[in-house]
């Protein structure tokens, strides 16, 4: 009755959200300050009898913002229900059942899962032990999931690096910039550039917008792509509340950037007290600190924290047991964490 490839799936584990008053949650990236005041005059103003009819089906209004933001037309955005969506339909669009997806490893632990679950091969790529990667001479998945900056590790690849990924790449690569506000450098350019065939490069409104509870996310690529992400989607996929909610936001650049500067003037704070007690970690160029206790120790930490209602996360593979991701939260978050430790 369940198909055999779902029968012996592990599913994607999202981080936990767990009701306990007075936690500090720093397991899930999410944003600590709130999203910006003209979201909130947008609900304010919104009138429920509109949702009476269905939304607009390609979600024009909001594709068209984004469209000026990045300097490129209309076909070449396409809107989701949150990233996440985005990436399961590429691997419907762009995969055949004998072609591998290829990812590096580790990264965004959803990537092996969705592959999976199209069933179709994996071929994940070692990254070296500093968390760097090599450019491969050849790239024969027909999709490759790049997440630059990565997670759990938090270091950014230069765009030269990754543009000689997507020349060397004979598939589609899709740059998941889920962290890119929060970074010095983006890859949007290899998107928008005239002679692109193959890149898609991949932003959320769940991380530096403030807005994971929304579920929007997009990409901005090759107008043939974004016609076959557009033929196999959910019909409604972005539902009229949050189109309204995402335009809103995406009209106030100014208070997603004013929060992204205090979380990273947070994180270089954090960063600085972690190593001054011994912990080692790359440089951060997200939301978030992929730090490694003076003893690797990272499970008995993860515990210690937790029983002082400090919640982070653990990602238990070989090349991340020792280490602990720890979500850039407020100032006030950052002193708790400290004084713990
Ligand atoms: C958080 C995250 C996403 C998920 O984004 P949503 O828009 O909330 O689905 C995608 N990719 C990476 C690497 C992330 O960390």
């Amino acid at each position: 009755m369940i198909a055999t490839h779902i029968q012996t799936l592990h599913g994607y584990t999202p981080g936990e959200q767990p009701q306990i008053p007075g936690l500090i949650k720093l397991n899930t990236n999410e944003n600590p300050h709130p999203p910006s005041p003209k979201v909130a005059e947008a609900l304010r103003a919104f009138d429920p009898a509109r949702l009476r009819l269905y939304p607009d089906p390609v979600c024009k209004a909001v594709r068209e913002r984004i469209a000026e933001i990045h300097g490129c037309p209309v076909a070449n955005v396409f809107a989701g229900n949150g990233s996440d969506e985005i990436l399961a339909l590429a691997s419907r669009a762009f995969v055949n059942a004998d072609e591998t997806i290829g990812f590096f490893d580790p990264s965004y632990s959803l990537y092996p899962v969705l592959a999976d679950i199209h069933n179709v091969r994996q071929n994940p790529k070692k990254l070296n032990p500093d968390f760097s990667w090599q450019v491969p001479a050849t790239c024969h998945d027909a999709l490759f999931y790049l997440a630059n900056p990565n997670a759990p590790t938090s270091l950014r690849a230069s765009t030269e690096t990754v543009a000689a990924l997507c020349k060397n790449a004979s598939g589609v690569v899709l740059i998941d910039e889920a962290y890119a506000d929060f970074a010095r450098g983006n890859c949007m350019a290899l998107a928008t550039a005239p002679d692109n065939t193959n890149t898609l490069v991949m932003r959320t409104l769940s991380k530096s917008f403030s807005l994971a509870g929304l579920r929007f996310g997009y990409c901005v690529g090759p107008a043939p792509l974004i016609h076959a992400l557009y033929k196999i989607k959910d019909s409604y996929n972005v539902n009229m509340l949050t189109a309204t909610l995402a335009l809103a936001a995406l009209n106030d650049l100014p208070h997603m950037r004013a929060n992204v500067s205090k979380i990273i003037a947070t994180r270089e704070r954090l960063a600085h007290a972690l190593r001054e007690r011994g912990f080692t970690m790359p440089d951060s160029e997200t939301n978030f600190l992929f730090a490694r206790p003076p003893d690797g120790k990272a499970v008995q930490l993860l515990q210690h924290l937790r029983d002082r209602k400090i919640l982070v996360r653990h990602f238990d593979f070989p090349a991340t047991r020792e280490h602990i991701r720890i979500t850039v939260g407020t100032d006030a978050e950052a002193d708790a964490l400290l004084a713990v430790l």
